[in-house]
């Protein structure tokens, strides 16, 4: 069998390549469904995994289809030397809720580097033992999800700063200028996307592996509370300031959680003297995270601060066209430009589509076509095509605060019908597709600042007064449907 492949794979490359590369690759073992081979150093390891990893996996399930991975180690047919997984591996378990590995027999690096378990998922698919690992797991980390890498990320005028500053972090990280890294953007524009790219890229290098931490804003605050209550502070704060790179997302999420703030100032702060990677994410810029301690926004606005713009069209296009060909469907490009113009909120809602589109394909053995889209997408189509109008929104504003209708228009100041009026236009904003100036007519002919003062005044309250903004989203909700 090995003979084979190996022969196989020789005629495929040609011989040169296959000497440069290959020919030092021995057959390590196989155990179950796993195949192990061997090289002797991390470079060529590195090398021929991401050159011809998917190639020796494909051979190798074509001799026997029983075999689901193929492990690419370093070492001299050792067995199982621990540190040396290879990266499409490591995602593969990470994701897969990750079972404790087998073969966990050497740890690679004497051990001291994972503390008691709270360090991100890479680095316990890299380098823990198996009971470790599942306690890393159980706990604070939060899996990586194996699709999103800097290859699956499309590239295009909205996200290329961001996606550069990423590459820059996950290449040499703690660079002077690039720390903190903050990525900020509105929902489903790939913040999540990068910062996983991230922490892939850092755990999978095997010369000078870092420990990456990655969790979302929520999860810190969860396990700084769990902490508390089970009096483990101590050993919150020491696993969190024992990471390389520690990567905070939604942090928009510790508005008004001013304990859990302050707990994350002196975590970041100390990362950053011990010149450590931080990266967070938010929904904001620093600057207008409003809630959140200014002395913190300053220090998250020091490093390196990139936005994601919303996807243009001919971003989307690209999107589509990548996540089809990766699906392996051919979708034609009438339906791709279709999706592209309905559905421009965010690229979760796209990909969504997408999926459920070539979900239906594969099911019904049916080729994807206008019609079929119209069909099978037909709800989600409907829920773009809706346009609310600015009337609506008063009406129903002015329902929801019990004022009169005509108060939207009139010149009153009295507060409790000032505030429904400024909601009504923070709405009129988010909703529909009128610039400041018309809103502002529709509103008793007021100027466009007057829009603009209400858009920034109800977004300010929504984010100090829960009450007030779930009383916004509501509406907005019952506008929408
Ligand atoms: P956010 O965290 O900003 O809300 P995510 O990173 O979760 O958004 O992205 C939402 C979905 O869209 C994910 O499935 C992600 O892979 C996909 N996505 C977003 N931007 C891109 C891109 N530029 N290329 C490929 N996929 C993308
Ligand atoms: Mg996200």
């Amino acid at each position: 069998q090995w003979a084979r492949i190996r022969g196989r794979l020789q005629a495929e490359v040609g011989d040169v390549e296959y000497r440069t590369w290959l020919r030092q690759m021995t057959l390590a073992g196989q155990d179950g469904d796993e195949i192990t081979v061997n090289l002797p150093t991390r470079f060529l390891r590195d090398w021929v995994s991401t050159r011809y990893g998917d190639r020796l996996s494909a051979l190798w399930q074509a001799e026997n289809p029983a075999i689901r991975r193929v492990d690419i180690r370093v070492g001299n047919a050792a067995p199982h030397p621990a540190a040396a997984e290879s990266p499409a591996v490591a995602r593969e378990s990470a994701a897969r809720d990750d079972m404790p590995r087998r073969d966990g027999l050497a740890r690679p690096d004497g051990g001291s580097q994972i503390g008691s378990g709270q360090i991100g998922p890479g680095v316990a698919a890299q380098s823990a033992w198996p009971d470790e690992r599942a306690e890393a797991r159980s706990d604070l980390a939060a899996p990586l999800d194996p699709r999103f890498t800097f290859e699956g990320f499309v590239v295009g005028k909205p996200n290329e700063f961001a996606y550069a500053c990423a590459r820059r972090v996950a290449e040499r990280p703690s660079s002077p200028g690039f720390n903190p890294l903050f990525l900020y953007g509105g929902v489903g524009l790939g913040k999540t996307h990068l910062m996983h790219a991230i922490a892939w890229e850092l755990t999978d290098r095997t010369s000078n592996p870092v420990s990456v931490a990655y969790m979302s804003a929520e999860k810190f605050m969860y396990r700084f509370i769990a902490a508390i209550r089970s009096q483990s502070t101590m050993e919150f704060k020491e696993s969190l300031r024992s990471v390389d790179v520690l990567m905070i997302d939604d942090l928009q999420f510790l508005i008004g959680k001013d304990n859990t703030q302050e707990e994350f100032f002196h975590t970041f702060n100390y990362l950053v003297e011990q010149g450590k990677q931080i990266v967070v994410s938010a929904d904001k810029s620093p600057s207008d995270l409003n809630g959140l301690e200014h002395r913190l926004r300053t220090r998250l606005g020091c490093g390196m601060v990139a936005d994601l713009h919303s996807t243009t069209y001919e971003l989307r296009i690209s999107i589509l066209e990548a996540k089809a060909a990766r699906a392996g469907v051919e979708v034609p490009i009438k339906v791709l430009e279709f999706l592209a113009h309905k559905i421009t909120s965010n690229v979760r809602e796209l990909e969504g589509a997408l999926n459920r589109l070539v979900a239906h394909a594969n099911l019904f053995g049916r080729p994807i076509t206008l019609e079929t889209t119209h069909e099978v997408l037909h709800d989600i189509l409907k829920a773009h095509d809706r346009r609310v109008t600015i009337e609506e929104i008063q009406k129903k504003v002015a329902e929801h605060y019990s004022i009169r209708l005509t108060d939207m228009s009139s010149a009153r100041r009295a507060r409790a019908v000032a505030r429904p009026r400024q909601v009504a236009m923070f709405l009129a904003k988010q909703l529909t597709s009128r610039s400041l100036p018309e809103i502002g007519r529709k509103f008793g002919n007021r100027d466009h600042t007057t829009v603009m003062h209400a858009v920034s005044r109800v977004t300010e309250l929504m984010e100090r007064d829960g009450t007030f903004a779930e009383d916004v989203e509501l509406l907005r909700r019952l506008l929408e449907s």
